[in-house]
């Protein structure tokens, strides 16, 4: 048995590693990436996974910083309405409502090359066990994201050398240059050290103003639940255009056209598989809130066609509700 001691300093060595790691990701050109995904299949595959793996391993640590102020996860709270399922409407998860620091790391396995919850993993796999079943000409499709870590992690970064610049693609020549991030540099030079406030100050430097940045980065994160995934699949539209099924917002319009998401949409609600409209490639399982803490499935009978409704007893608020976005459920 390891020590308490020896726990954190290997919790310290991964952190240490996984901002060397983000360093190299942000630093390879565009011509690097292609070169990697180029590489035989089964050596992007582990190279995607070991960066996976990495990330999910920092994604398990507590965060003190948000949901600081809530010492318990309480689950007995709510009613719960098992209705059957529905294609083709949204059941979102919101990060409040299972915050990282309450999930317990035992429940995460992995599932096609990320880590997922295991109950939603399960889910997963009878699906894609049912997409091959049901169009034997196709194959399995495999993750591009799973669990992610809380903002604090993700854009600890902001607090190193490489917070002080960010990257920007122009539209007519598609170069990536580099500019200094204004705002995040005298913040930092006054001593602020809230990476969520330098997350703000760098949005404003990006993309003009915290509105617009939200629309294409995010601070919460369905994923940081263990409930969300991200697709990842190449195959051809309807119309025999080839096409990667991954979090790519400049061919959404074509990976909607496709089978694998046709198909999804009239059928991921057999395992309680809801969308996210905006992003197609983003998908999320649904659990009851007792379910995802103690990782006992409440589906007991098979019929994993579902669609969950849980309301408070204290607000009246359902789980699904937008307020829950970075606010803690109650
Ligand atoms: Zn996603």
């Amino acid at each position: 048995m390891a020590t308490k001691e020896e726990i954190e300093q290997k919790e310290q060595e991964l952190s240490a590693l996984y901002m060397q790691l983000e360093k190299i990701n942000s630093e390879l050109t565009k011509e690097e990436k292609e070169l990697i995904e180029k590489l035989s299949s089964t050596g992007a595959t582990a190279i995607r996974s070991s960066l996976g793996s990495l990330q999910d391993v920092t994604a398990w640590k507590a965060n003190q910083e948000a949901f600081k102020n809530v010492e318990e996860y309480v689950y007995n709270n709510t009613e719960v309405f098992v209705e059957s399922g529905k294609a083709g409407i949204e059941n979102r998860i919101r990060n409040g409502n299972y915050p990282q620091k309450f999930l317990n790391k035992g429940l995460l396995v992995d599932c096609y090359g990320r880590k997922m919850h295991q109950l939603a993993a399960k889910r997963i796999t009878m699906m894609n066990k049912a997409w091959v079943r049901e169009n034997p000409e196709e194959t399995n499709f495999t993750l591009s994201s799973g669990i992610r870590p809380i903002g604090e992690l993700r854009w600890r970064k902001l607090l190193t050398v490489s917070g002080d610049t960010f990257k920007m693609r122009s539209k007519s020549s598609n170069q990536v240059t580099r500019h200094p991030s204004t705002n995040v540099l005298e913040a930092k030079k006054r001593g602020e050290r809230s990476i969520k406030k330098l997350f703000d100050l760098r949005l404003i430097d990006k993309y003009g103003s915290i509105t617009e940045g939200r629309k294409w980065v995010s601070w919460n994160s369905p994923h940081e639940s263990g409930l969300a995934f991200d697709l990842y699949y190449k195959t051809t539209t309807l119309l025999g255009e080839k096409v990667k099924v991954h979090p790519d917002s400049t061919t959404s319009n074509k990976q909607a056209n496709t089978k694998l998401i046709n198909w999804m949409k009239s059928n991921a609600h057999r395992w309680g598989i809801y969308p996210y409209k905006k992003e197609v490639w983003h998908w999320e399982v649904q659990l009851t809130r007792k379910a995802w803490y103690t990782g006992e499935d409440f589906v007991t009978n098979g019929n994993y066609d579902v669609y969950i409704k849980e309301r408070s007893t204290e607000t009246g608020r359902f789980t699904n509700n937008i307020n829950w976005v970075g606010r803690a459920f109650k």
